[in-house]
């Protein structure tokens, strides 16, 4: 019995790697590393006609990763200040909302003001 499992595994080595045959049915892929400010190095596989992100969120620790092992992108103390810009932003459109109507109104009353003069 032992034989007989040889000469498979032989036949099949001969054949060539199992990888070329299963070549041709998968897309083409490529590999791409991203790395974390935890120094983790995260290989990700894209489809080759796919264009990678420059960013990717770390597998291991969930942290922002870029393409350059150098410069990892720092760890995300960005959502409370990002929360605080909302917040600015939505405070100055309110404002500027609240200054487009003041002015609208004001506009409306003054032509109606000259609308009484007039009358
Ligand atoms: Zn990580």
């Amino acid at each position: 019995m032992a034989g007989g499992g040889n000469a498979i595994r032989g036949s099949r080595v001969g054949a060539g790697p199992m990888g070329e045959a299963e070549r041709g049915d998968a897309a083409p892929r490529q590999t791409v590393t991203y790395f974390c400010s935890h120094d983790h190095r995260s290989v990700v596989t894209f489809a080759i006609e796919a264009a990678a992100p420059e960013s990717w969120d770390c597998p291991k620790c969930g942290l922002p990763a870029s393409l350059d092992s150098e410069n990892p992108p720092p760890a995300p103390k960005i959502e409370p200040y990002k929360t605080h810009l909302a917040y600015v932003k939505e405070r100055r459109s309110e404002t500027e909302a609240a200054d487009i109507l003041d002015e609208a109104v004001a506009l409306l009353r003054s032509r109606r003001k000259a609308g009484e003069i007039i009358f």
